[in-house]
C-alpha cells in the first residue's frame, strides 16, 4: 500500500498508545442511573493485540463505543472517566479533531458489515471517501489505492469488486472490505467487535487469519471484542474479562487459559469446544449476566457462581493483583484452601 502521511497527525506520547481509567457509561434507570459499565480501566500498548471477552450483555461493546465516543444515546459517558489515545484527551476534544482521530487513528470494525455500510454506495466509493477526506491525494491514486487495498484483504478482482455494491458481495466479502475501510489509513488502533460472529465458521477462520496477518505487517494494536475465548486463544497476548460492566480478571493469555483466577473465567473455558474433548464435558454456565438494574448484592456473579460462600453475598471484591499483569476480583483469591474445597465439591 503506498503511504500518504496523515493531514494532522495525533502527537507520539511515551506511555501506552490507549489509556482508559474508571470508565464509567450510564443510563437513566427510573429516577437515578443504572452504570452499563463501572469503573474499568485498561492501556493497549503499541502494536499489541488485547482481547476484552465476556457474554452478551457484559459492557464490552458499550466500552469499545465508548472510545470513539460513539455510546448511543440516552447512554453517556460518566464525570470523571478518562480516555486517552496517543496523548490525546479523547472525552474532550472537540468534533473536528475527534473525526481526525475516528478516521485517521483509531477505527472500528463492526459485527454486521451490512448495517454499517452504506447500501447505496459502492464498496468502492465507500472506501475512496475515507481517502477524500483524510488525505489531499488526487483522484486517480485514491481509486487505485481502494482497489491495493481490497486486494490486500484478500479479495478477488478486486478492481471489479470496487464497482459493486454491498448487497452484491457474500458475508465474508463485505466484512473484508469492513476491515479494508477500517485499515486504509494505516490507524494505530483498530477496534473489532465480534468481527466473525455473523460469518460461518470457515469465513471466521479466514477472517481472524487476515486480521493477524494485516497486524503483524503494520504493527497496527488491535483491541478484540467477542464472547469467545477460543478466538482468544488465536489472537491475543492480553486478555481481560468483562462481567456485569465491570473488569474480573485480566491476564496474558497463557497464563489465563493455564490458571483463571475468576470462576467466570473458568466457566468460559470449560465452554470451549476442543478436539478429543468428550460432549457431555462441556458445560455452559447456568444463567444470565444480570442487568445492571437487577445487581444481586456483593459479587455481581454470585447467583451462577459454584464457589459462591456467605461473604459473596454482603461484599463486593475488589479488582486485586495476583501476579504480574494479573489481575482478578473474587473473594477466593484470598482463601485459596476454601477454593481448592469447593473445587472438590463442584468436581463431586
Ligand atoms: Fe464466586 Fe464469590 Fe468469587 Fe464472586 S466472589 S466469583 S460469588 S466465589
Amino acid at each position: 500500500m503506498t503511504s500518504t502521511p496523515p493531514r494532522d497527525s495525533t502527537p507520539d506520547s511515551g506511555g501506552p498508545l490507549l489509556d482508559v481509567q474508571s470508565l464509567q457509561i450510564a443510563f437513566p434507570a427510573g429516577r437515578g442511573v443504572a452504570r452499563a459499565v463501572d469503573g474499568v480501566s485498561f492501556t493497549v500498548s503499541r502494536g499489541e493485540s488485547v482481547c476484552l471477552v465476556g457474554e452478551s450483555g457484559c459492557g464490552k461493546s458499550l466500552t469499545a463505543l465508548s472510545l470513539l465516543r460513539l455510546v448511543p444515546p440516552p447512554g453517556r459517558i460518566e464525570p470523571g472517566s478518562r480516555i486517552r489515545f496517543d496523548g490525546a484527551d479523547i472525552l474532550t476534544l472537540d468534533d473536528e479533531r475527534l473525526r481526525d482521530i475516528r478516521g485517521q487513528h483509531m477505527a472500528m470494525i463492526f459485527q454486521e458489515p451490512m448495517t454499517a455500510l452504506n447500501p447505496v454506495l459502492t464498496v468502492g466509493d465507500q472506501i475512496a471517501e475515507v481517502l477524500r477526506v483524510h488525505t489531499t491525494l488526487a483522484r486517480r491514486d485514491i481509486w487505485s489505492r481502494t482497489v491495493d487495498m481490497l486486494a490486500q484483504v484478500g479479495i478477488a478482482d478486486a478492481p471489479a469488486r470496487a464497482s459493486q455494491y454491498p448487497h452484491e458481495l457474500s458475508g465474508g466479502m463485505r466484512q473484508r472490505v469492513m476491515i479494508a475501510m477500517a485499515l486504509i489509513m494505516s490507524p494505530k488502533l483498530v477496534i473489532a467487535d465480534e468481527p466473525t460472529t455473523a460469518l460461518d465458521v470457515t469465513i471466521q477462520a479466514q477472517i481472524l487469519e487476515l486480521l493477524r496477518d494485516l497486524r503483524a505487517r503494520t504493527n497496527m494494536a488491535l483491541l478484540l471484542i467477542t464472547h469467545d475465548l477460543g478466538v482468544v486463544a488465536e489472537m491475543a497476548s492480553r486478555v481481560i474479562v468483562m462481567y456485569a460492566g465491570r473488569i474480573v480478571e485480566e491476564a496474558n493469555v497463557a497464563e489465563l487459559f493455564a490458571a483463571p483466577a475468576h470462576p467466570y473465567t473458568e466457566g468460559l473455558l470449560a465452554a470451549i469446544p476442543r478436539l478429543g474433548r468428550e460432549a457431555e464435558r462441556l458445560q455452559t454456565i447456568a444463567g444470565s449476566v444480570p442487568p445492571p438494574t437487577a445487581l444481586p448484592s456483593g459479587c455481581a456473579f454470585r447467583d451462577r457462581c459454584p464457589y459462591a460462600f456467605d461473604r459473596c453475598a454482603s461484599e463486593e471484591p475488589a479488582l486485586v493483583e495476583i501476579g504480574a499483569g494479573h489481575r482478578a476480583r473474587c473473594h477466593l483469591i484470598a482463601e485459596p484452601a476454601r477454593r481448592a474445597d469447593r473445587r472438590e465439591v463442584v468436581r463431586t
